[in-house]
């Protein structure tokens, strides 16, 4: 194996691992020699967005799944840094079936821990979310306060993230774990809240709003996140866990009127739904710790980047439209459906 950082990163076909890929490929003081994608290409992984990066002869794709131990030791051989997003990442799925989530998330997970330890890799990196916390009404969690997750998607992380660290401690694997709040930006599949809506708004259609629009969501730009990635990679230490937060705070209700102005749309278009079962009403991060040991803050801020993601879908339909799995009917503004803030 050549020298320079061998890395394997599951999950790179979906939204933010591949915009992580493009960082770690596209950064010029980053010695990386290989990047090994795995990805089962499950409905959320997408290859079209790789597609820019197919001429890097450091990039290789393989399908697969991280459950599946053969798989990853074909791959494993010379890697050297796991960096790990494949889950399955809808909380509005988990609710209605948790068993993908169990699998992928929790035994997945493990599965990949175990492969690191057999060949010997050198770190790995976990990415989780603050969902783990759970629902916070005031202030903000630090590292060290307790897991208290209320869905089945935030329960499976949290497992994850338990996995991660045992496998730190008992075994002496340098984990790291990343907990970020809402990523937002180009290439989210369109069943999460910002693209789902700015798809539908462009469309002409009604966008579905849960509840009293009064739970808060700290909104980061996914470039910020795998900046923030990319600092726990080479500086954090092992067996650490960083929140990673874009520090925009908004309800969802003001998240909607922002959408509504930036694509020419009114409250008409909106309508209240019932709220999502046990959803949490606040999430907020304090983000003090990856602030002062490794100089993380988020560059984006909220309205250019909001804007720019906006300009994005509406100017990339050829990107959302094959995907075809809006949990609305686009030609019937009237049904109700299950929008969600992540
Ligand atoms: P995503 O759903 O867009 O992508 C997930 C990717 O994992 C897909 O490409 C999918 O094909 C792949 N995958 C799923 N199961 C797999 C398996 N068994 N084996 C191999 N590949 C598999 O998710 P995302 O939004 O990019 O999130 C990435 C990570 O970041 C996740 O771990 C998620 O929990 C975490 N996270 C996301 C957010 C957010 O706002 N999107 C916030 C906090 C944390």
């Amino acid at each position: 194996m050549q020298k320079g950082t061998h890395l394997l990163v599951t999950g790179g076909a979906g939204f933010i691992g591949s915009h992580y890929v493009r960082t770690l490929l596209r950064c010029a003081d980053v010695d990386v020699r290989t990047v090994t994608v795995l990805d089962k290409l499950t409905y959320a992984g997408n290859l079209a967005n790789l597609a820019d990066l197919a001429g890097d002869d450091r990039l290789r794709f393989r399908q697969g799944d991280i459950c599946d131990p053969g798989v990853l030791d074909a791959l494993m051989p010379g890697v050297d840094t796991v960096v790990h997003f494949a889950a399955e990442s809808h909380v509005d799925r988990s609710i209605e079936d948790s068993g993908a989530f169990l699998r992928t998330n929790v035994l997945g997970t493990q599965s990949l821990l175990d492969a690191s330890l057999r060949h010997g890799v050198r770190t790995f990196v976990h990415v989780s979310t603050d969902e783990v916390y759970g629902s916070i009404e005031h202030g903000s969690w630090d590292e060290n306060c307790p897991l208290r997750p209320n869905s089945p998607y935030s329960a499976s992380k949290a497992s994850s993230d338990l996995l991660a660290l045992a496998g730190h401690r008992t075994h002496g694997l340098d984990v790291r774990i990343t907990r970020c709040s809402n990523n937002y930006g180009p290439m989210q599949h369109p069943e999460k809240v910002i693209p789902l809506f700015v798809t539908r708004l462009v469309d002409g259609l009604s966008v579905p709003l849960y509840g009293d629009g009064s739970n808060v969501r700290d909104w980061l730009h996914v470039e910020d996140h795998c900046r923030g990635i990319e600092l726990v990679r080479r500086a954090g230490r092992p067996g650490e866990v960083y929140n990673i937060g874009g520090g925009t705070e908004l309800t969802n209700r003001q998240l909607t009127e922002r959408l509504l102005v930036a694509t020419g749309a009114d409250w008409s278009s909106v309508r209240p739904v019932p709220d999502r079962k046990g959803h949490d009403l606040r999430y907020s991060v304090d983000c003090r710790k990856a602030r002062d040991e490794l100089g993380y803050r988020p560059l984006r801020d909220l309205e250019s980047g909001l804007a720019a993601t906006v300009a994005w879908y509406r100017d990339h339909p050829d990107w959302w439209r094959p995907l075809g799995t809006d949990p609305l009917p686009r030609t019937a503004p009237s049904v109700a459906l299950t929008g969600t803030a992540h």
